[in-house]
């Protein structure tokens, strides 16, 4: 339902995931969750109000300077802790958020859990971090595993995906809104602009096919293939 995504905010990450998911809450959702990557990956998750989320959150210490959050509207599986978004793979090292329907979601669970993976949930989400688990594993990288596991995905998507370790967050979409939020110091990834728009009105809407990277040093927009597709970016007149 709600997508936000943030890199390069140090220490405020957190914060600046649970204000764009309160943005976002005019959109409705039954269930939120964040996910922080740094030297460690942190996810909590909760089914119910984000004052849930937000409750869970307090006695914790999420840090990193890469983080992502979702607010979900349930297609698959009821709304429960363990549905709720992000999702991780068996590792614990990869966690996803998506926007949308995987519609060939079940038979790649069923490939996925014939070669060992065990899920945690019943959403069509989780292939998406089991499958970069899997690609992983046979010695590609991150951005590599991000993209084929993508291209294996047939439906309708906005995907985030973070990794222990790294600072990167990688973005893609098919039928299903992606923006970037960009400025001097961070850059900012939401479903929707009111996600980041107190943080910056400069934004780059990612079109389907395309995977964008949000590191610490800026941003970059590629096909699926790999190739840099030149952006525009545009100055949003918000009026709300
Ligand atoms: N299909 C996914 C799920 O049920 C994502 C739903 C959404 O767009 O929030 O978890």
């Amino acid at each position: 339902c709600g997508i936000i995504g943030s890199v390069g905010r140090g220490s405020e990450t957190l914060d600046v995931l649970v204000d764009g998911l309160t943005n976002l809450e005019y959109r409705g959702y039954d269930s939120a969750g964040v996910a922080v990557s740094g030297e460690s990956l942190s996810v909590c998750k909760r089914s119910g109000e984000l004052d849930v989320l937000k409750g869970a959150l307090q006695p914790w210490s999420l840090t990193g300077n890469a983080g992502i959050g979702h607010t979900r509207w349930s297609t698959h599986g009821p709304p429960t802790d363990e549905n709720a978004h992000p999702h991780m793979d068996c590792t614990g090292d990869i966690a996803v958020v998506h926007n949308g329907i995987i519609e060939n979601y079940e038979s790649l669970r069923e490939e996925l859990e014939a070669a060992g993976h065990e899920f945690a949930s019943e959403t069509d989400t989780e292939v998406v971090p089991h499958l970069i688990e899997a690609i992983q594993a046979g010695g590609a990288s991150f951005e590599t595993a991000f993209r084929q596991a993508v291209s294996r995905l047939e439906g309708s998507y906005a995907v985030a995906a973070v990794r222990e370790g790294s600072d990167t967050v990688f973005a893609a979409r098919n039928d299903s809104p992606l923006v970037l939020g960009v400025d001097d110091t961070a850059t900012y990834l939401g479903s929707d602009v009111p996600a980041f728009l107190e943080h910056t009105d400069r934004v780059v809407y990612l079109e389907d096919g395309e995977v964008a990277e949000l590191t610490p040093d800026g941003w970059t927009v590629t096909t699926l293939a790999g190739v840099a597709v030149d952006k525009e970016v545009n100055t949003v007149d918000w009026e709300s």
